[in-house]
């Protein structure tokens, strides 16, 4: 199921797993997101805001990254787009890529591998639903690249769930 690596992707990928490291630092969910334009230029960079009082659970990496990122090119811009994310977006934002045009994802853990580092956490129950099921039922076609880089991706987690 793994595909290659593109350098310029791998870089890009890398950049969200610092977020994800980040958010962490703030007390705040390992997880991180940023989309880039059709010429690779980073929009928007995003980590995770569920938590309250300041966030609520939909306030994913992805979600805040992909609205923040149509927000700034609008919708023609979006062409040419790619989300990097920490994690492999859950069935909230899949759909929230395929609504702002998103055209391609780049993920470090499959929901898989974060179920087994998360556990059956309450504050994190995770879909066992995989990003590129939500994409087929879509009218338009998302290119999905992931799993990658899992074991650096799951530093960021280790110690946090449990
Ligand atoms: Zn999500």
């Amino acid at each position: 199921m793994t595909d290659d690596l593109l350098p310029a992707d791998a870089e890009l990928l890398r950049e969200s797993l610092l977020v994800a490291e980040r958010s962490r630092a703030e007390g705040k969910h390992p997880f991180g997101a940023v989309v880039t334009d059709a010429a690779g230029t980073i929009v928007a960079s995003f980590g995770n805001n569920s938590l309250p009082p300041e966030g609520d659970p939909t306030q994913h990496a992805e979600m805040r990254a992909v609205a923040a990122a149509f927000r700034a090119l609008g919708a023609e811009g979006m062409a040419g787009s790619t989300l990097y994310t920490s994690a492999e977006p859950c069935a909230m934002c899949s759909g929230a890529v395929y609504w702002t045009g998103i055209d391609r994802v780049v993920y470090a853990l499959s929901e898989r591998r974060l179920l087994e580092l998360t556990g059956d956490h309450p504050e994190n129950p995770t879909f066992s639903l995989p990003c590129r099921e939500v994409f087929a039922r879509g009218q338009r076609e998302i290119a999905v690249s992931g799993p990658h880089l899992e074991d650096e991706a799951a530093q960021a987690h280790l110690g946090f769930w449990n």
